[in-house]
């Protein structure tokens, strides 16, 4: 399903920049504490226009490429060969805002795409996670149309560099509790930084926790419609988690590929690494996993092209997701183990992967909420549907 022309040559495309651009920064980043000096920033971005890998599926007439999902999946899965997120100088956003006005659009998703400024993503709060019902942000309604929104949100990736926050509130309306995405300018009086503590990544941008007190946006700020926060959201958790499959398969790649030209290399007790057995096998279970893991990513994507309930989309999105995450910390952990001493310093690949990814099983939904999701889906799709 992959062979087609378009998708061989973009695939080379992106793997050229990932090689030449993106893969010799990692170290750099990594021994600099994550963030990159500002000429690099540059660089990077504008090699991404060079190549064109930025803007992703986002309309053309946007900034975009209008990837298909197949070809978005191709291309993140390229990006996921890197670590020290290299990759988020690529100009990019969030996908609800396909979903915005043009008003909204042309404030905020053309100047992202043009790499002009960033956005983030709150939902997470202390009591919500998991389960999102907890939610206690609310934005409470005035007479002249505007919005006052109070709460506070965790984890906000992006959340220090950011332009414009989408912030998940309760609307209060006529008594009720309205899901709302709102795109709230982070210069807006009464928006916070609470904390901001170090992470195990070392990436570019932290993710702070964000407190909003009596922050008014205007009417016009609402994405989408009142009410409609949790269908954008399902829509985001799909491409996202559909993502993070691809980035672990290309993770799981790049992890086999440095480790067997290890192990083909390395001579010890009298043999190539490669040739005892405790390391050959680990490397074999390795091409399974990364092999089944792509297999399964390029069929929901392929699914998503087709138009296939969205619904369905969604468990075998979840699937993909709790397969290809778990899988990729299986191989890093194989991998770091046959670079033996090497394979814990912070300048091998294996080592920073086996750290990086293990975030793959939490945000975006755990593993644990994948399986809730995919034994939901079993039971309400079918388990043909899920299966074939
Ligand atoms: C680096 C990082 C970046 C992030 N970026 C963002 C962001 O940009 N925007 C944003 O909104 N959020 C972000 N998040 C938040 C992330 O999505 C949440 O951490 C995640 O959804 C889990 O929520 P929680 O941390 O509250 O854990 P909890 O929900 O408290 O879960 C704790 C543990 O209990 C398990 N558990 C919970 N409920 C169940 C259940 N019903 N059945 C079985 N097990 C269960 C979980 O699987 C987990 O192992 C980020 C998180 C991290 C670590």
């Amino acid at each position: 399903m992959a062979t087609d022309p378009r998708y061989l040559e973009l695939q080379a495309r992106v793997a050229e920049f990932v090689d030449d651009v993106l893969i010799p920064l990692e170290v750099t980043a990594e021994l600099a504490g994550g963030p990159l000096p500002t000429d690099t920033q540059y660089h990077v971005r504008t090699k991404a226009f060079e190549y064109g890998v930025n803007g992703g599926p986002h309309a053309v007439e946007h900034g975009g490429h209008g990837w298909s999902t197949t070809e978005w999946f191709i291309v993140e899965e390229q990006l996921g060969r890197t670590t020290n997120g290299v990759s988020w100088y690529i100009p990019n956003a969030y996908n609800v805002w396909k979903h915005a006005s043009p008003a909204l659009q042309e404030r905020w998703l053309i100047p992202a795409l043009r790499g002009d400024l960033h956005d983030a993503y709150a939902v997470t709060e202390a009591e919500a996670g998991s389960d999102p019902s907890g939610m206690t942000t609310t934005a409470r309604p005035l007479d002249d149309g505007r919005w006052v929104l109070n709460g506070e949100k965790w984890f906000v990736t992006f959340g220090s560099v950011a332009s414009v926050i989408v912030v998940m509130a309760y609307a209060l309306v006529d008594g009720e509790r309205l899901p709302t995405l709102f795109a709230v300018p982070a210069d807006t009086p009464g928006i916070e930084t609470v904390a901001d503590v170090p992470f195990t990544h070392t990436y570019p941008h932290g993710h702070p926790t964000l407190r909003f007190t009596d922050v008014i946006v205007s009417g016009g700020d609402v994405i989408g419609a009142v009410g409609e926060g949790e269908d954008l959201q399902r829509m985001w958790f799909t491409e996202e988690r559909l993502g993070i499959a691809a980035r672990s398969v290309g993770a799981m790649q790049r992890l086999i590929e440095e480790t067997m030209d290890w192990a083909t290399g390395r001579v010890q007790g009298g043999a190539r690494l490669i040739d005892h057995q405790g390391v050959s096998f680990p490397l074999a279970d390795s091409a399974a996993d990364a092999a089944a893991g792509r297999l399964l990513g390029l069929e929901v994507a392929a699914m998503a092209d087709a138009g296939a309930d969205p619904k369905l989309v969604h468990g075998k999105a979840s699937m993909a997701k709790l397969f290809c995450s778990e899988a990729a910390n299986r191989c890093a952990d194989r991998a770091l183990q046959i670079w033996g001493g090497r394979g814990y310093m912070r300048t091998t690949a294996a080592e920073r992967f086996w750290r990086e990814l293990r975030v793959d099983r939490i945000w975006e939904g755990t593993s644990e909420i994948q399986r809730l999701i995919v034994a939901r889906s079993l039971e309400r799709r079918g388990v043909l549907a899920m299966l074939t």
